[in-house]
Order: C-alpha cells, then sequence, then structure tokens
C-alpha cells in the first residue's frame, strides 16, 4: 500500500505561435486542461503499476476541484481522505511557443493550504507500506507526514522536487531518495550520502541506485520519445509500487515506466499500467 502525500493542480496549456511580451496580448492556437501536480502524477503512476494507492492532498471548491479527483478515481486511486477546502483549486498557467519555448505560473492554491496532517492522513501514512511526498506542498507537511510515517515503520520515498534546501529531520527521516541529476547536485552528496537508499535518475540512459547493500546502474529501454514531460513522476510512482520486489528490479521496473511515459504526451495521462510496461522489460 502506498500513499502519496503532495499536490494536485489543473494545468491551464496555451499554444501560441509566440509568447507576449509583458503588456502584450496575444491570439493563441488552442488551449487545453489536463491534471497535474506531481503528488497526483506519481499517485497515478503508482496505482497503474498495480498498488493499492491513496492520494494526500487538497483540492479547492472551484470548478476544477470534481475534474482534478476524477482523473484520479477513474484509475482507482483512493481520494477518499483529500481534502476539500475553500478557494481555488492549485493550477499551472502554461504558454508554448512554437519553438517549444515556455511560461509557467504555478499558483499553489489549495497545494498551499496542506498545513499540519489531520488525524484520517495520519492513519492512512501509518497503515501505509510506502509514503511517497515531494516538495510541492508546504515543508513542514511533507516533515511532519515523514516523520510520522517513520515512527510508524511506514518507509519514506521522497522526490525533491521543485529542489530546495531539505530540512535536516527531514533528510534523516527519508529512506529511500529519488533524484534527477540537477537535483542531486543541488542537494548535494554530504546531504544524500545520508540517505540510505539514492535513486538517480539519468534521462534516456536510465538511473542509478545506490544502496547499503549494493549499488546498480540500470539502462532505461530504448523507445522513441516524444515527451519526456512527466518520465519522471512515472518513475518515481513506479518505483514506490515495486520497491517490496527489491531495489534493483523495481529500478528496472521504473526505468521502463519512465521509458513508456517519454513515449506519451503530457504528464500525469501518461503512466503507463502494467500491461503497457511489461513489454519493454522484456
Ligand atoms: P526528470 O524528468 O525528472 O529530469 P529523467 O529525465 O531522468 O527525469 O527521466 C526519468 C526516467 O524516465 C529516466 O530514469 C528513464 O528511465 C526514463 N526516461 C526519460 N527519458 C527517456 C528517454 N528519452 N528514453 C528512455 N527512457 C527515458
Amino acid at each position: 500500500r502506498v500513499a502519496v502525500l503532495g499536490s494536485i493542480n489543473m494545468d491551464l496549456t496555451t499554444h501560441t505561435e509566440r509568447l507576449p511580451r509583458p503588456g502584450e496580448t496575444v491570439l493563441g492556437d488552442s488551449f487545453e486542461n489536463s491534471q497535474g501536480g506531481k503528488g497526483a502524477n506519481q499517485a497515478l503512476a503508482a496505482v497503474r503499476s498495480g498498488a493499492t494507492t491513496t492520494f494526500l492532498g487538497a483540492v479547492g471548491d472551484d470548478a476544477f476541484a470534481g475534474e482534478l479527483l476524477r482523473t484520479l478515481t477513474d484509475s482507482g486511486v483512493d481520494v477518499q481522505f483529500t481534502r476539500r477546502t475553500t478557494g481555488p483549486s492549485g493550477i499551472a498557467a502554461i504558454a508554448v511557443d512554437a519553438a517549444g519555448e515556455n511560461t509557467i505560473v504555478v499558483v499553489a492554491g489549495a497545494n498551499g493550504a496542506m498545513r499540519d496532517l489531520t488525524d484520517a492522513e495520519r492513519a492512512v501514512i501509518a497503515d501505509a507500506d510506502i509514503m511517497l511526498c515531494q516538495l510541492e506542498i508546504p515543508v513542514e507537511t511533507v516533515l511532519a507526514g515523514a516523520t510520522h510515517a517513520r515512527a510508524n515503520g511506514t518507509l519514506v520515498v521522497l522526490n525533491p522536487s521543485p529542489v530546495q534546501k531539505l530540512p535536516d529531520a527531514l533528510v534523516d527521516a527519508v529512506d529511500l531518495l529519488v533524484v534527477n541529476e540537477a537535483e542531486a547536485a543541488a542537494i548535494g552528496s554530504d546531504v544524500t550520502d545520508r540517505i540510505p537508499h539514492v535513486v538517480t535518475t539519468l534521462g534516456a540512459a536510465g538511473a542509478r541506485y545506490r544502496g547499503p547493500q549494493s549499488s546498480a546502474d540500470v539502462a532505461s529501454p530504448t523507445v522513441d520519445a516524444v515527451d519526456t514531460t512527466g518520465a519522471g513522476d512515472a518513475f518515481a510512482g513506479a518505483l514506490a509500487a515495486e520497491w517490496s520486489t527489491g531495489a534493483e528490479a523495481a529500478v528496472r521496473w521504473a526505468c521502463a515506466a519512465g521509458a513508456f511515459a517519454a513515449t506519451r504526451r503530457g504528464a500525469g495521462s501518461s503512466s503507463g499500467r502494467r500491461g503497457d510496461i511489461e513489454p519493454l522489460l522484456a
């Protein structure tokens, strides 16, 4: 059982020939809404890899809230304990130009209201085998969750994204760190060396595992990558879902999950089910 403690956003994406300058209005070509937020994306990846998955996060009371929750429930994520707060859901306003350059404004909305933990959230974390978190909700809440998980024998997995300085108490509560190379560099080896298991993703090259007993370089299956947005989230969710099968096997599975996501457009919706991922391992 996986509990994901993290963010959920509605991504509002406009496509335009060129991005507007300050004060300017441009006419766009197309627009779409899609579910995003690293927490929700990773919850979807975990449930699609076959883990019983509960999402602990918050939506607002706006029109996006129901749609966001539906993307999770449609895939089988338990949102029974997801908070419904007053005010807006988290959003990301994204503009993409013809060259693929983008500007993004993220407004935390309900994600920013994830302060303290409710009794129900604490119970879910204590009952889970693994708690997976990122840094798109207040870091104090991540720390509270990690400390509570640790005290109850729940394995703590942290994907420290967007990267920021980690409080010492959080570093000490993490069992497994999942980082890309930029995050690993920003955090520094003096910090990562204190964490028992570290998985570093290396894009198309796969991932590196360093644990107390063993280390391994795992290659990613070769795919025709279309859009690597969401590959990191697919990797983290799949890794948490498969962790109980052993570190190296789980990293291999996660590489295949990341590779599959790279063949699909979008983020949350790009993670694969077991039947999509298994053929890439053959
Ligand atoms: P992030 O997007 O967080 O920087 P990465 O780019 O390292 O993360 O991608 C995460 C994982 O997704 C990689 O470890 C790899 O398994 C898979 N992946 C990403 N891009 C590709 C690709 N072009 N081909 C195959 N696998 C990929």
